[in-house]
């Protein structure tokens, strides 16, 4: 019988509390608050300046507190109690969920799920995009659909980077040095109650890793530090930067991730039923777990074949060209004296030459080690993101596959991006619970209930939260052009920028080249006309990251800084800097418009569409990722058709034409169009077929049904009964 895992964690920072709010400590060190907007605003309450410069309840207990004051107020402690009381119930139930009431009796044991990034909340920095987000939300859902997981992931000490443009467009990298102590994490404890520490086995030397833990409501994510004081100083950067550049640095952190991980997972006596790689960076937990068996006496045959059992894949990228892989000697020579044995007692014996050829891509080229091929071959299930990034798979990989790659599409966590004044009014006339999404409120049900929802309440809502994008975004974007030296008259027409009246298209990713940020900038002129249309304005927001190394998405930022600069464009077209999830819930609550038109088939799902869709802002995108199966013809609009021209130029071309069509025949008049109250019924209604037709089917909970039907219950049913 499957429970819930608890892991024994150290006590956190010693802040003083009064006994009557001892209640606190634990609210500020389970992330539950992170998608609990009501606990955010009470710490908020405790030292508003300090939440604003943290933005974390740790940070917040740290500081200096007027408690007086607040045990003064009868409003705050009720409030605090009914928090208090809220997550209280959300930890000690779960017994009576859908897991448990289907499942229970196919798991001996949790789900442990490996990803190289987790993106929870702004203040816990340790992810750099979709993929991490996706890893977020996966474990918020299981937490509220109480499935026994256990994360496994990487304490970055200095994240992913910090993002600035200065005054000439051009992208600059900051690594912040985060504190612990005044962050949600804890260390975990060893069995005799000492702080867990783990060794990877490097060339000639032992590497530590100090494992914490972060509590993501009833799921508990370990996360493995090598910045210890045991550690070599050339070692202990091994874990601070996220995506790390160099090579043989980045194999470091594979390793630790994927043999650490597992390590960490037997030091503290979890025997996972089910092991989920979530991309292929921690693959190296399959090669750990075969030197186990071989260390304990099996063939290396059988030790392999017991791996996959109960190990599944999870595919995030479409071509070859994407997925990580590394030198194949570089391997050898790093991973080798670890999995090989090198003559110790106990250290297994995976020989390298199996290992390597095991990670021959499909390119058959041997000088390489393919972290996805084998992920691929070494484990019993694997999906894809996307039905069409399903297809796309199966196409790439079918050369090395022993079965179909399923397609199993991404979802989001719907509390976490839903915005409050919607969620409000959605909760209010359709008796939906964003916090229960089981699998009692499917499509229909209660999401064919929207037609209640008045008009005016579902507009105003929305309004509303245009609002908060206004406001917030017009602080940011002050401070960034003070910083680049303007004059205090520009800084001065900033505060009516964005005005909530005028259509408002957001467009926020990695800055890549192949999803053409700069698609709607192919025609200056034309796009000058729209959004200086003095009836039917338009004006766009961008924001994003392009990977430190990546110079051509450096170039693709810069070039729209300039345009946004430009006398044309300039009060129009906004790029906001350091885009992180705290921009992503302003900009996916509070636009009108979700742009998306990335190169098809090469986007495998994205998720920042679902987030905005289940928000009623309408998405315009290629038939690429989700959008390839979320278009229903009346929730959206599609940008050209399922066919690609090989030649890139002219698809792009006839992309921006549509693009341009799009927006002057169908979306700007439906936007400005008013009925006799003064509304635009019409696109209320389109909002209405967005939210309806994305927020339960592109939602995590959907999808965490799926995964624990086609690829966990199967594995785990494989693993106890070594059925192949
Ligand atoms: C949702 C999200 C993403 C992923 O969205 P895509 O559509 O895949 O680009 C990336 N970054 C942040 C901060 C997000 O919130």
């Amino acid at each position: 019988m499957e429970t819930l895992v608890r892991v024994p964690v150290a006590p956190g920072a010693p802040f003083h509390l009064p006994p009557r709010l001892e209640g606190l400590r634990r609210l500020a060190y389970n992330l539950w608050w992170a998608w609990h907007p009501r606990a955010r605003a009470m710490f908020s309450r405790i030292d508003a300046a300090g939440w604003a410069r943290h933005r974390n309840p740790v940070a917040v207990l740290s500081g200096q507190v007027n408690w007086e004051g607040l045990l003064d107020s009868t409003a705050f402690l009720a409030e605090y109690e009914s928090i208090l009381a809220e997550f209280d119930a959300y930890m000690a139930g779960g017994d009576d969920h859908w897991f448990s009431r289907r499942h229970g009796k196919d798991f001996d044991g949790p789900i442990a799920y490996f990803c190289a990034e987790f993106g929870f909340h702004e203040s816990l920095a340790i992810y750099s995009g979709g993929l991490g987000i996706l890893a977020g939300d996966h474990m918020k859902t299981a937490s509220d659909m109480a499935v026994p997981m256990v994360g496994v992931g990487l304490m970055y000490r200095k994240g992913y980077f910090r993002q600035s443009i200065d005054a000439d467009g051009h992208q600059e990298h900051a690594y912040p040095d985060f504190d612990l102590r005044s962050l949600p994490v804890l260390r975990a404890l060893d069995r005799l109650g000492e702080p867990l520490t783990v060794s990877v086995e490097l060339p000639g030397r032992e590497l530590a890793a100090a494992v914490w833990v972060a509590q993501v409501g009833r799921i508990p994510v370990l996360l493995l530090d090598t910045d210890v004081p045991d550690n070599d100083d050339s070692d202990r950067p091994i874990t601070h930067i996220l995506y790390v550049r160099g090579r043989e640095m980045r194999l470091h952190q594979e390793l630790v991730l994927g043999v650490g991980g597992t390590r960490a997972l037997r030091a503290l006596e979890l025997e996972p039923a089910v092991w989920h790689l979530n991309e292929g960076h921690s693959a190296f937990l399959l090669a750990e777990r075969a030197r186990e068996q071989v260390a304990a006496g099996a063939s290396l045959d059988d030790a392999l074949a017991t791996v996959s059992r109960n190990a599944v894949f999870t595919i995030h990228t479409p071509v070859s060209a994407g997925n990580e892989r590394f030198d194949a000697e570089l391997v050898r020579r790093v991973a080798g004296p670890l999995l090989d044995g090198d003559g110790r007692p106990n250290t297994g014996g995976v020989s390298m030459d199996r290992v390597l050829g095991l990670g021959l891509g499909v390119e058959g080229d041997h000088t390489q080690f393919d972290m996805t091929a084998f992920s691929l071959r070494l484990t019993s299930n694997s999906n894809a993101v996307s039905q069409l990034h399903g297809h796309t798979a199966n196409g790439t990989w079918q050369a090395i596959m022993p079965r179909e790659i399923l397609g199993l599409t991404n979802g989001v966590h719907t509390p976490s991006w839903v915005g409050q004044p919607l969620r409000e009014v959605l909760e209010r006339h359709t008796t939906a619970d964003l916090d229960n999404m089981d699998d009692a409120q499917e499509e229909g049900r209660f999401w064919g209930r929207l037609a209640r929802v008045p008009t005016a309440e579902l507009w105003e809502a929305h309004q509303r939260q245009k609002l908060e994008l206004a406001i917030f975004a017009r602080g940011r974007l002050r401070s960034q052009f003070a910083r680049h030296g303007e004059a205090p008259g520009t800084l001065e027409e900033l505060e009516n920028v964005l005005d909530p009246d005028v259509l408002t298209i957001g467009f926020a990713r990695r800055f890549a080249t192949y999803k053409r940020a700069s698609l709607l900038f192919s025609d200056i002129d034309r796009l000058a006309r729209l959004v200086w249309d003095a009836d039917r304005p338009l004006q766009v927001v961008f924001a994003g990251k392009a990977h430190p190394a990546d110079r051509p998405g450096q170039g693709v930022i810069q070039d729209i800084f300039a345009k946004s600069r430009s006398s044309k464009l300039r009060g129009r077209v906004f790029i906001m800097e350091d885009y992180d999830i705290r921009i992503a819930r302003f900009l996916v609550a509070g636009v009108d418009v979700w742009l998306n038109n990335p190169r098809r088939p090469l986007e495998a799902s994205g998720t920042s569409g679902m987030k905005a869709s289940a928000n009623g802002v309408l998405n315009v995108s290629v038939l690429d990722g989700w959008w390839d199966e979320g278009w229903t013809g009346d929730n959206g609009w599609a940008i050209g058709g399922r066919e690609q021209n090989p030649d890139e130029g002219a698809q792009d071309w006839a992309d921006a034409q549509d693009l341009y069509r799009i927006l002057e025949q169908e979306l700007i008049p439906s936007y400005y169009e008013r009925d006799e109250n003064g509304l635009p019924a019409h696109w209320v209604q389109l909002m209405r077929n967005s939210i309806s037709s994305t927020i339960w089917r592109f939602s995590t909970s959907r999808m965490l049904h799926e995964y624990v039907d086609r690829m966990y219950a199967p594995a785990a049913i494989n693993g106890r009964t070594g059925a192949a």
